[in-house]
């Protein structure tokens, strides 16, 4: 669907909450995390986004919220990181239990142990938890997710996740729907539409809880969904966003065709 009719699905820009996972979906992928490139029109967009919505906007995003404090460093709104793990909201940061505690800087001692023993993969430092990347090693998938679930399951509150070449420990009472339920309990993201953009499989939780509760998903890029809308690519979302913010949605974007 174009940009154009993508809006004219949604419900007014200010009647919405609106939750905006990061990578994949805001930026284009980079071969590794740090590659990634910010469009210069991201930070107007998200602060026009944030004022038209009277602040119901948020970030959701498996990164730190330290690390999106460094790629938007005007961005005042609201940013959950770490899946759910981190909550910036009015400027204060709430961190899992979990996070400096010695039960995890000893799961990513192990990890960082095992990276050792697999020549190719790298261990990557959470602030609530470790991944294991093999990118590079793909042969290896088999014995590290063993070695990983052995990990995961000596280890009380930690699950393992698995994304595209890594393996993630986290504390196994967060996620993206988690994090997105508490928010719409409270203001000013309650008695509004909600909706999601995201790109990969810990967004289609959170899209699911949404959709369960009579609001709306939308997909970024290909690939199986749960979600009715789709924009095409992080460029063609924020050309959406864009024309979302000056206009009313739906009432204000009738399809021309
Ligand atoms: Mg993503």
């Amino acid at each position: 669907m174009s940009a154009r009719d993508l809006v004219a699905a949604l419900p007014p820009l200010r009647e919405t909450a609106v939750f905006l996972d990061f990578d994949g979906t805001l930026v284009d992928l980079a071969e590794t995390p740090d590659g990634i490139a910010v469009p210069e029109d991201l930070p107007d967009l998200l602060d026009r986004l944030t004022e038209v919505t009277g602040g119901a906007l948020a970030l959701v995003s498996g990164r730190s919220v330290g690390a999106l404090e460094e790629f938007l460093p005007g961005f005042e709104g609201v940013i959950i990181g770490g899946h759910g793990a981190e909550q910036r909201i009015d400027g204060l940061l709430e961190t899992h239990p979990l996070a400096g505690s010695e039960a995890l800087g000893q799961l990513t001692r192990a990890v960082e142990a095992l990276a050792r023993q697999h020549p190719g993969t790298i261990a990557e430092r959470k602030p609530t938890g470790v991944v294991l990347h093999y990118r590079r090693v793909p042969d290896l998938e088999a014995r590290l997710v063993s070695r990983m679930s052995d990990l995961a399951a000596t280890h009380p509150g930690i699950e393992l996740h698995r994304a595209k070449m890594a393996l993630e420990l986290r504390p196994d009472d967060i996620g993206k729907d988690i994090a997105v339920g508490l928010l719409r309990s409270r203001q000013p993201f309650d008695c509004r539409k909600a909706i999601l953009f995201g790109d990969d499989a810990t967004d289609e939780v959170a899209m699911r809880y949404l959709l369960d509760h009579g609001d709306l998903a939308c997909k970024v890029g290909t690939g199986e969904t749960g979600a009715p809308l789709r924009a095409e690519d992080p460029t063609e979302l924020r050309a959406a966003l864009w024309m979302w913010t000056s206009g009313e949605g739906s009432e204000a974007w009738p399809s021309k065709d």
